[in-house]
């Protein structure tokens, strides 16, 4: 239920930043935006995630291969999130 208030939330949310390098001020930059909000929606907003997976120089990115995925809990543990997430699911602070 958790998951699928999460993907309406995001739904129109979009990906702003998913397939693009950003610079470490840049990705710290977001986590002080996302730090600032305790709106959810604003929050994945604001790092862009979206319901698929980006692939970057041949590399498929997903919640599935990021450090933050707790497979069983299909959870991202980053602090700043920590929300339920689809293993087929990307955000911009994606990191291996
Ligand atoms: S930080 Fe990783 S696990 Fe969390 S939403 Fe972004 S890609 Fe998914």
């Amino acid at each position: 239920m958790v998951l699928q208030t999460l993907a309406h939330l995001t739904q129109t949310g979009g990906c702003k930043s998913g397939g693009l390098f950003m610079s470490n001020d840049a990705t710290q930059a977001m986590v002080d935006r996302i730090r600032a909000t305790a709106d959810m929606k604003e929050k994945t907003t604001i790092a862009g995630l979206a319901h698929a997976p980006v692939t970057e120089d041949d590399i498929e990115k997903s919640c599935e291969n990021c450090i933050y995925f707790l497979a069983r809990r299909s959870w991202c543990d980053l602090p700043e999130l920590n929300i339920p997430v689809d293993p087929e699911w990307y955000c911009a602070l994606w990191r291996v």
